[in-house]
């Protein structure tokens, strides 16, 4: 099994969710979600599914204190030891120094950092496309604003510490993953 530690990076429509499975599938290492975590929540009704529901209708982003007690929980399972994905986390610079302190706890660092890029167009096309009932236009381009203001900035980031791998995602899901194992410096 791969010890791996990877951070999907990718605008809303990106396929990082898609890609996310894949990988994890590939290299025997849990993908999470935050964004499933947090639809879970809302499903069951607990107290989080409660406070979050409405702010994720709007395409808006979560406070980074209750995302912080919900990662650290999840990155205290047992199944996190040889490695993880995270898939929708961190989304903020204050969410990226909340996921330094946590791994500093675990004594673990991340390995890479995953890019998945896609043309402006090609995101539009497929927000249009895959479209769910409740996502008005409105909200499809708030969370096309909210990324690129609030989380593009990590982008530059990573690629200062040099963990950043890019890969270009306007291609089909197959041809995705083929590139995104080809840039991870793990094997399957
Ligand atoms: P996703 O499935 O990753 O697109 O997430 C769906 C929604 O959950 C987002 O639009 C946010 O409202 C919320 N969410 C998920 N992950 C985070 C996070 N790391 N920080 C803040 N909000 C989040």
């Amino acid at each position: 099994m791969a010890d791996v530690r990877l951070v999907f990076l990718g605008a809303p429509g990106s396929g990082k969710g898609t890609q996310a499975a894949r990988v994890s599938e590939g290299l025997g290492v849990p993908a999470i979600s935050t964004g499933e975590m947090l639809r879970d929540a809302v499903a069951a009704g607990s107290e989080l599914g409660e406070r979050v529901e409405q702010i994720m209708a709007a395409g808006a982003l979560v406070d980074d204190a209750t995302m912080a007690e919900v990662i650290r929980g999840r990155l205290a399972q047992d199944d996190t030891k040889n490695g993880f994905l995270l898939d929708g986390y961190p989304r903020t610079i204050g969410q990226v120094a909340i996921l330094e302190q946590i791994l500093g706890e675990l004594g673990a660092t991340l390995t890479a950092v995953v890019l998945i890029d896609v043309r402006e167009e090609e995101l539009v096309r497929r927000a249009l496309e895959r479209r769910r009932d409740d996502d008005t236009e409105e909200v499809i381009r708030t969370r096309l604003d909210v990324y690129r203001e609030k989380t593009e900035p990590l982008v530059e980031y990573y690629r200062t510490k040099g963990l950043l791998r890019e890969v270009d995602g306007n291609e089909s899901i197959e041809e995705v993953t083929a590139a995104l194992m080809g840039v991870l410096p793990v094997s399957a």
